[in-house]
């Protein structure tokens, strides 16, 4: 730190300089792990509703970090910032597409994988190359992949974004938003970008069916989705009665721990093989 005279400053100086090391560091471990095949998905079903087929399931990166699973939440927004979740979305687009396509053959069933995209991944303008790139390594059809988006990636460079949504579109990508209802934009943007399916995000989900507020929301939102001709699968379900009420309202596909955590590639495959009606 700099000898500034200025007690306060320089212990302020210090500790910026402690987290800039620590960022530092760990940057470097995620790039050595992402070498190392460190980098693992993670799968969680999205059962249809309500006859409980599994008709696909959403890929969740995690860090095997020593031994230790780190979740997403605790070094994607690093690897945003540094630009890390770039190589690291590829990985997760390529294997999400290869295991998937693996499963679609041994089961005979019509998998679809959804895989999320940072904002910074738009930006970097090559996600369309990493998605033509993923298909023809793996031989899954684009049909079967479906792209999840949240509102606040869509509002950083909504022209630019929705051009490659388009073009992904075209190529015959779904395009889901993710986290419906947290961002704070209007509700316009659900028409100007391409959407297909709308994610509700668990926090309206959690107080169903016994707060009739959070009920409210919910028919409100399903309504709309109706309305805009979307799909909608609900995240962050975790009881029988959310999923009775969800059907109740016209959710077509339902995702949480009361299927099912996310799981690794062999238990995915497990349940796969098994057929499991939920
Ligand atoms: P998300 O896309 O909203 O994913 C849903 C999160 O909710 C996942 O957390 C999932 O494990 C968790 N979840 C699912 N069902 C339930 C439930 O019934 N109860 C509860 N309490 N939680 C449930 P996870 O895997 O920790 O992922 C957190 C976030 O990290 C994701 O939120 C997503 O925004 C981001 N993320 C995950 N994988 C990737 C990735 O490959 N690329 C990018 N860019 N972001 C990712
Ligand atoms: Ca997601
Ligand atoms: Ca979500
Ligand atoms: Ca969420």
């Amino acid at each position: 730190a700099k000898q500034d005279g200025r007690g306060k400053h320089r212990f302020f100086t210090e500790t910026m300089d402690a987290e800039a090391v620590k960022r530092l560091k760990m940057e470097n471990d995620l790039r050595r792990s992402l070498a190392n095949n460190e980098i693992l998905v993670y799968f969680q079903p999205k059962v249809s509703c309500p006859d409980g087929h599994i008709l696909g399931m959403e890929a969740l990166v995690r860090w095997q970090k020593n031994g230790k699973l780190i979740s997403p939440a605790d070094f994607v927004p690093l690897a945003e910032d540094v630009g890390l979740i770039v190589p690291i979305g590829r990985y997760v687009l390529t294997k999400s597409c290869q295991l998937t396509e693996k499963w679609r053959k041994s089961t005979g069933q019509n998998l679809k994988v959804a895989v999320n995209v940072s904002a910074r991944q738009f930006k970097d303008d090559d996600l369309i190359q990493a998605v033509e790139d993923a298909l023809s390594e793996t031989g899954l059809p684009i049909s079967a992949l479906e792209l999840e988006v949240t509102e606040s990636a869509l509002m950083q460079n909504p022209e630019a974004t929705k051009k490659v949504l388009e073009e992904l579109r075209k190529m015959g990508a779904t395009i889901a938003l993710d986290d419906f209802g947290t961002g704070y934009s209007s509700l316009s943007y659900l028409r100007f970008f391409p959407i297909d399916v709308l994610k509700i995000d668990k926090s309206f989900v959690d107080g169903a069916p016994a707060d009739q507020d959070a009920n409210m929301l919910l028919r409100a939102i399903l309504a709309m989705a109706q309305g805009l001709k979307l799909r909608v699968v609900a995240e962050g379900v975790e009881s029988a009665d959310q999923v009775r009420f969800l059907h109740s309202l016209g959710a077509n596909s339902i995702q949480g721990y009361y299927f099912s955590r996310p799981l690794p590639d062999q238990e995915m495959g497990s349940l796969l093989a098994k057929k499991v009606v939920f």
